[in-house]
């Protein structure tokens, strides 16, 4: 698929899901707000019903007082006669507990004009009484002044919050797993694709590089076939000797990629033994000297190094030193000078490698121990390589325990410290 389809399908996905999101918060903000709307209906039918039955049973006791032998003797001045605080009482708590809106609730009743309150169960909340939605007037029951029966619930919210909550938390899960799942396959697609461009890249160049030394080793041979070039020893030395580099170097390359599969597959055992590091640092210097030489430069070590023991394997410290060295040499356009230090500090045997070459950007200093990652510069064959050297180095490290550091500056040069355990133990792959 191109990677501008594969961009908008995943920007048109990524919208869609964001609108799916959306539209999930507006809905459940609107079945809260239906909620709070069903919970204040059931409060105002609630109390409606009070006052109607407190209206009933005034009725009922006028009547018995408009039949009594003198009905004018009682007149009702005070709201406190037509009401009794003990019934309205527990009528409002059995309305209320009928309506199903629980029982954290204060009322009054107060008179609108002078904010009297009359009677009531007020504590905390007289201000929010005295402004509440919930107010009635009682008009019907008594009528001088402007009496109003008023309630509050502070409670409201979160009565109706718990309500919802099981398909509030229901639809945050579903979301949230719809998020996660989507992330996670684009995640994945995207690092498929990645690893698969590196993959083509890797194969690209293994191509390359295998191609080089087979086509010398085919032109020297060819060279050996003739006659006149058998006959002349110097000549037939010199092509025997390409061939033989060659093969080497196919060898080398051969081994490396075994290797790192090995690494991957975690197939690789470490024969860890005690031994000094010092004659092994010399014999690489000694190496790749040689090759620093022919470039008119130099690989020293810049203290002398004496018995630095270390518990661990041979072979593969010398291949991981062995892959610094060669890239301290590969990515270098000046005379290469190569500083090696050896220095034991706090338990640590460190082993540095500076050299003046081209540097590494800062971005880049945590992707080159990536499996087959090589800084791109405009030609990538230009300096050959399969990007897994530092790879290499980086589990190999590891496995010894220890760890490994870059420090560079782009144009200046970079400096490889390994880290590793003196005596450590060995550590399982
Ligand atoms: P390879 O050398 O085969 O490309 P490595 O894993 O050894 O693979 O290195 C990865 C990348 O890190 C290289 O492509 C190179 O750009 C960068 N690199 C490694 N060592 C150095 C160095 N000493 N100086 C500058 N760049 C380096």
């Amino acid at each position: 698929m191109k990677k501008r389809v594969f961009n908008i399908i995943i920007l048109l996905a990524f919208a869609a899901l964001s609108g799916v999101v959306v539209m999930q918060v507006y809905w459940m903000r609107n079945a809260f707000l239906l909620k709070e709307e069903q919970y204040d209906n059931s409060v105002r039918i609630a109390m409606k019903s009070v006052l109607n039955r407190l209206l009933e049973a005034h009725t009922d006791s006028a009547l018995r007082l408009l039949s009594s032998p003198d009905p004018c003797v009682f007149q009702k001045t005070e709201v406190g006669d037509v009401i009794s605080e003990p019934i309205l009482d527990s009528l409002i708590k059995a309305e209320m507990r009928c309506m199903q809106v629980g029982d954290a609730y204060e009322y009054m009743i107060y008179n609108r004009l002078n904010r009297h309150v009359v009677m009531g169960n007020v504590s905390q909340y007289s201000d929010e009484l005295f402004i509440s939605e919930h107010q009635q007037s009682i008009e019907a029951l008594f009528s001088p002044g402007d009496y109003y029966f008023s309630m509050y619930f502070p409670q409201k919210r979160r009565q109706v919050f718990l309500q919802l909550s099981l398909w509030m938390v229901l639809s945050a899960i579903f979301l949230l797993v719809v998020i996660l799942g989507f992330w996670y396959t684009v995640y994945t697609v995207i690092r498929q694709k990645k690893l698969s461009e590196i993959r083509t890249d890797f194969i690209n160049n293994m191509t390359h590089e295998f191609k080089t030394p087979m086509a010398t080793i085919g032109l020297a041979s060819e060279m050996l076939l003739k006659p006149a070039v058998l006959s002349n020893q110097d000549k037939a030395q010199t092509y025997a000797r390409v061939i033989h580099q060659e093969n080497e170097r196919l060898q080398h390359q051969v081994e490396q990629i075994l290797q790192i599969a090995m690494l991957e597959r975690q197939e690789v055992t470490l024969q860890m033994r005690r031994f000094d590091l010092c004659p092994l640092i010399y014999e690489l210097i000694e190496a790749f000297n040689l090759r620093a030489e022919e470039l008119g430069g130099r690989i020293s070590l810049i203290k002398d190094c004496e018995s630095v023991y270390i518990y661990g394997d041979r072979f593969h410290l010398r291949q991981l030193f062995s892959n610094l060295l060669d890239n301290a040499l590969k990515y270098n356009k000046n005379i290469p000078v190569i500083v090696l230090m050896v220095k034991v500090e706090n338990q640590m045997v460190e082993v540095s490698v500076k050299d003046n070459g081209v540097g590494i950007a800062d971005e880049k200093k945590k992707v080159i121990f990536k499996n087959f990652y090589r800084v791109h510069t405009g030609d990538v064959h230009d300096v050959k390589g399969f990007g897994i050297g530092l790879y290499y180095v980086e589990r190999i490290v590891q496995l010894h325990g220890g760890k490994v550091l870059v420090e560079s500056e782009l144009g200046k040069g970079s400096t490889f410290v390994v880290q590793l355990p003196a005596m450590a133990k060995p550590i399982e792959p």
